[in-house]
């Protein structure tokens, strides 16, 4: 049987760009992971945090490591985009917005000094220059923001992943359109059973499954303490003449008033979706629910295409943030997210020289997918930390057993 350096789990955000850069380093690789479900309803396998068309992509950010990890991996969008073919990035622009109050004010200066640090185009806006520059939208009396131009804007999660996986195979890398279902030890290599019952082995293996990395046996036993969040979205049909109305939207990240159990938005300009229309897509913060390791609970939640009390609430907050917006129909869609301990994806070797993961998104690994997979890849090849990011950040943690 052919042996592979490494076989990476999960043909995602992360994992595709894991085996992109895998394969450009020379190693032999292949990717394993399904293609989206053609019928979410009638789907009872894994699903994916990208299944959708846009992704806000900002360098600023309140943590420095998270401004680090976008800056790198939006300097690299454009070759990605030019090798592979693939487009995937709108450079629109994003507003990030914060109330006057002392919160407010130290978010706006942890912003400040990371676009500083990490070179990121930003004017700060007062509300009269907000009112100004974005007549079509309504902020609150007390809002002032934060506006970052450059590369900022969103990108289309699917055809990175597309554009990825191209470049994947023009490096020589394979791509397998299966389930790994087990991971057991072959001797020295590692031997991956997918859900069609074919064994692939090699001597590595990277999982990069996100939400559904505890969900099958692919880590020799052991379990991360990943906490699975619930999100859903509410996509706003616009016709022509409203799409032209707002075409100078940019991407918003605000807090909202008076919305119970939704303490801030995103919102992306109009986008098309695969049916040809367009919608402004927008989501939030709102839901404190998990989901627990068993894969049922997913399907229920995917089945269900979200939270119907959610979807409302998001119905409510872009009507006031988009003021006669003449939408002709609301469409809702679940999602999941996966928050590791330290707020930053586990990027480790569990096994050093065999097993390692990318894993744990944090509901902010879109923009930054790339440059975490370069990490991850980066691990994997050399089985050392050479980042110039320290490891403990990236450190794996186990979820904790239960006793009694
Ligand atoms: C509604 C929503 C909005 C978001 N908005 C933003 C945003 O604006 N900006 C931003 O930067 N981030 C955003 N995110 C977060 C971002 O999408 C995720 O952080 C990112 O997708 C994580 O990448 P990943 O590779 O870990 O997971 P995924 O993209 O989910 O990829 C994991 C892959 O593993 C595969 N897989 C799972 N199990 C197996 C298995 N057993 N065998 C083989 N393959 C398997 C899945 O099919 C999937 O393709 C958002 C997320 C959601 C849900």
């Amino acid at each position: 049987m052919k042996q592979y350096d490494i076989a990476v789990i999960g043909a995602g955000m992360i994992g595709s760009a894991a085996a992109r850069y895998l394969a450009e380093m020379g190693q032999n690789v292949i990717a394993i992971g399904p293609a989206e479900p053609d019928n979410w309803r009638a789907h009872r396998g894994v699903w994916a945090s990208h299944y959708d068309q846009g992704r806000i992509t900002r360098i600023v950010d309140e943590d420095p490591i998270w401004a680090q990890l976008a800056a790198r991996s939006i300097d690299a969008y454009a070759d990605l985009q030019e090798r592979s073919g693939v487009h995937f990035h709108e450079a629109v622009g994003g507003l990030q917005l914060v109330r006057t109050d002392e919160t407010g004010a130290e978010k706006q200066r942890r912003r400040m000094d990371n676009a500083r640090r990490f070179h990121a185009p930003v004017t700060e806006m007062d509300g009269d220059a907000l009112r100004r520059d974005f007549p079509f939208l309504h902020f609150p009396a007390d809002f002032v923001g934060m506006w970052e131009t450059g590369q900022a804007g969103y990108v289309n999660p699917r055809s990175l992943v597309l554009a990825q996986l191209t470049a994947l195979q023009q490096a020589g890398g394979e791509l397998l359109r299966e389930t790994a279902v087990h991971v057991h030890e072959d001797g020295d290599a590692l031997t991956v059973t997918t859900d069609s019952g074919r064994t692939v082995l090699a001597r590595r293996v990277l999982v990069a499954a996100g939400s559904f990395a505890n969900c099958h046996n692919l880590l020799l036993g052991r379990q991360l303490a990943l906490t699975i969040k619930k999100r859903t979205v509410t996509l706003a049909e616009v016709n022509e003449r409203e799409r032209a109305r707002l075409s100078a939207m940019p991407t918003v990240i605000m807090p909202t008033q008076g919305i119970d159990n939704l303490p801030s938005i995103y919102v992306l300009p109009p986008v098309q979706y695969p049916d040809g229309k367009w919608y402004i897509k927008l989501g939030g913060t709102n839901m404190p629910e998990q989901l627990g390791r068993e894969i049922d609970e997913f399907y229920d939640w995917f089945h269900a295409d979200g939270s119907a009390d959610e979807a409302d609430a998001l119905r409510r907050a872009l009507l006031e943030l988009v003021p006669g917006l003449d939408a002709r129909n609301f469409v809702r869609n679940a999602c999941v997210v996966a928050y590791t301990e330290q707020g930053y994806p586990y990027v480790d070797a569990l096994v050093p020289g065999k097993l390692f993961v990318a894993v744990g998104g944090c509901g902010s690994s879109a923009k930054s997918s790339n440059e975490i997979g370069r990490v991850a890849a980066l691990l994997a090849a050399q089985d050392t930390w050479t980042y110039d990011i320290a490891a403990e950040n990236f450190q794996a943690v186990y979820a904790k057993v239960k006793t009694g």
